[in-house]
């Protein structure tokens, strides 16, 4: 009897062994065939995820606590974006860093805000770049574009065509699936747009002044009011000329709440909510972390904060 419970004991682990075994081997595999994508901040990884499905990893660069206008990639960075099959990034206002000097591969690289997004539905930059890496590359006219793109629905239903091209560029076996995810995800952009325009209709003459100009696009879709930005330039404290100039806007506005920001940490926000009587209210168009994990949290969680900070009077 003895011998017989090892004996099965000695078979189940050989038999469990075995499964575990190839299953790990499995997951290897898969993950070795998976073409990797770097994106620059994480609502590109949000995007992205629901044309990519399970079919490819996506690596973010920028971790969820930091801002794309002040950051510098690590060595560990540059290893990740040298190993990936395809980069997506935003424009020379955001995060060029991602592909200069790094883009010596053959890899396809997209970069989000260009000439193929519908011009006149982009909004021209004041104050929403980063003297730094605007240095970086030349100046070029069709650059001075508000780089917050995918704050607007609309505008991320625009790119999809494009992004589902380079897709199937680097994985053409699964061009079908990738087809059919753009379609859904498409549809579910129209279906958002139409419920935030609803939820926030009545808001509509308040207006909204955010610590950068990060919100221009989702204030732009929705028909709400665009204040202005309290920083000049993102990251960077805003001369004293400008900055009274911009409290006597939003004492003018007449309005409950100004908008900071989960990635930009900024002392003068709450000096100026004392100074004014306005409550300050935080925004996240960058998400990544919490339960902001899709796109349509990202844009949900922001629609929700707006409403919650005009609700109270
Ligand atoms: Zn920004």
């Amino acid at each position: 009897m003895k011998n017989i419970t090892k004996y099965i004991i000695g078979i189940s682990i050989l038999v469990f062994g075995f499964v575990a075994c190839s299953q790990k081997e499995n997951n290897e595999a898969t993950q070795i065939d998976k073409p990797k994508i770097a994106v620059s901040i994480y609502p590109l990884k949000a995007i992205l995820a629901e044309l990519v499905g399970d079919k490819m990893e996506i690596e973010v660069i920028v971790p969820p606590n930091a801002s794309p206008h002040t950051f510098e990639p690590t060595p560990i960075d540059i290893q990740k974006i040298e190993k990936a099959d395809a980069i997506f990034y935003v424009n020379r206002h955001l995060d060029s860093w991602l592909v200069k000097p790094y883009n010596d591969k053959s890899v396809p690289v997209l970069k989000m805000i260009d000439r193929n997004l519908i011009e006149n539905t982009l909004h021209h930059c004041t104050g929403c770049g980063n003297e730094h890496h605007n240095e970086i590359e030349a100046t070029n006219e069709y650059e001075s574009i508000d780089p917050h793109f995918w704050t607007s629905p609309k505008l991320v239903k625009n790119i999809l065509p494009k992004l589902v091209e380079i897709l199937i560029k680097i994985d053409a076996e699964n061009a079908e699936f990738y087809r059919s995810k753009e379609k859904e995800f498409s549809e579910a952009l129209v279906n958002l747009d139409e419920k935030i325009k609803a939820q926030l209709q009545h808001l509509k003459n308040y207006k909204i002044f955010t610590l950068h100009n990060s919100f221009s696009y989702f204030i732009n879709n929705f028909g709400l009011t665009y204040g202005g930005a309290i920083e000049e330039k993102a990251g960077q404290e805003p001369s004293t000329r400008y900055f009274y100039d911009i409290a006597k806007q939003i004492k003018e506005a007449k309005i409950a709440a100004i908008f900071s920001e989960a990635q930009l940490k900024s002392n003068i926000m709450e000096n100026l909510a004392n100074e004014l009587g306005v409550k300050v209210f935080e925004l996240d168009p960058i998400g990544g972390k919490d339960s902001l994990t899709t796109y349509f949290d990202i844009i949900t969680y922001n629609a929700n904060v707006i409403e919650k900070a005009f609700g109270i009077k």
